[in-house]
């Protein structure tokens, strides 16, 4: 079977033994001569799964109780809006940390809704760095700060979680869910669109701390209250079932694998794999600060856009696929998810010395 080593930044690479298990019972699920996709959402076995899903989450997780587990659709993107129409409960002013497009997209959005305020942003240098928050550059009255914890694009992350004091502290970790383990109790609510870490595009997961929910205005749509999704389990109306199944074999692999503290020792080497390439290299280089470097995304650059271009194209000839940077910030960008295995990056550092060599 030819399989590549798939960089994409999402959807993404799934690891194989997943694929496989899905591949073994497509046609027929667990003896109901039916495929996960042709099951009611109301029945024993599709419960089965779901009900599996949340459980193996929060074990991984280790979620705290009082907090909710919601499978939705409308990607990352649909909680720009649902969050401000939701948390914005009191003051109906949110402070948001501007770390990159997707912070951008998520506080364009939340100013449809309420008073947002920047309190911090790295646009100045390009995005390639974390700013640093301190609980004094938070307004007490706030009814949320927004952080995106992995910026996807620019290839930064948040090594430390800011303190918020009391007020409650929303994530975007679309493209770090899962990657390492993090303290849950210190988050009002998570979500993330699942095509990254999780599984298939089509479903969002949030994890929403439960006195969060049931705030919003009458004129808010049903589908757009949490509380809509929280009281009927996810199935107020026909949720991603095969998303929810292929999410629920993800996480039944991270669990085999050891859980999220295997995960992220895996993540760590790989990500120490590239840079520390990145550090010796004389082509190639990182356009990222050093302490604010993502361990999913790994942005680089070579002196000039001919040599990129012939990078990403010979690249994909030996089986690196996807390595072409966003068309915002051009360059390379290698998207090393949980389900690329240690041996895909470094068959990429391996290529990356050969195109050097080859290119000196
Ligand atoms: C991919 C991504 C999004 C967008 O997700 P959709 O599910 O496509 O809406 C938002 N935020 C971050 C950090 C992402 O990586």
């Amino acid at each position: 079977m030819e399989r590549v080593y798939n960089f994409s930044a999402g959807p993404s690479m799934l690891p194989l033994p997943v694929l496989e298990k899905a591949q073994k019972e497509l046609v027929n699920y667990a003896g109901s001569g039916m495929s996960v996709m042709e099951l009611s959402h109301r029945s024993g076995l599709f419960t089965d799964i779901i009900t599996k899903a949340e459980q193996l989450l929060r074990e991984l997780m280790n979620i705290p109780e009082n907090y909710k587990v919601l499978f939705i659709q409308g990607g990352a993107s649909q909680q720009f809006a649902m969050i401000p129409m939701n948390l914005l409960r009191n003051s109906g002013k949110a402070d948001y940390v501007n770390t990159g497009s997707w912070s951008k997209k998520a506080i364009k959005e939340a100013k449809k809704y309420g008073e947002v305020r920047v309190i911090a942003s790295s646009e100045d240098e390009n995005f390639s760095y974390i700013p640093a928050i301190d609980a004094s550059m938070i307004d007490p009255e706030a009814d949320y700060v927004h952080i995106t914890t992995n910026n996807t694009i620019e290839g930064t992350a948040f090594s430390e979680i800011p303190d918020t004091g009391n007020v409650p502290l929303v994530a975007d970790m679309s493209s770090n869910i899962l990657s390492e383990e993090i303290d849950v109790s210190k988050f009002g609510l998570i979500y993330a669109g699942a095509q990254k870490n999780i599984g298939p595009a089509g479903l969002t997961v949030v994890i929403i701390r439960d006195d969060l929910i049931g705030f919003v205005k009458e004129e808010v749509p049903t589908m757009l209250d949490y509380k809509t999704h929280s009281e009927s389990g996810s199935l107020y109306n026909t949720p991603p079932t095969y998303g929810i199944y292929m999410a629920k074999l993800v996480f039944e692999w991270l669990t085999e694998l050891g859980g999220l503290k295997v995960m992220e020792q895996i993540n760590r080497e790989k990500a120490e794999i590239l840079y520390s390439f990145l550090e010796e290299s004389d082509m190639f280089d990182s356009p990222v600060k050093k302490d604010s470097r993502s361990i999913m995304n790994i942005p680089f650059v070579s002196p000039s856009a001919e040599l990129d271009a012939a990078f990403v194209k010979e690249a994909k000839t030996a089986g690196l696929e996807t390595l072409k940077g966003h068309r915002s910030v051009g360059g390379m960008r290698a998207s090393i998810y949980n389900a690329m295995p240690v041996e895909g990056v470094q068959a990429l550092v391996d290529f990356m010395k050969k195109f050097e060599n080859k290119h000196k």
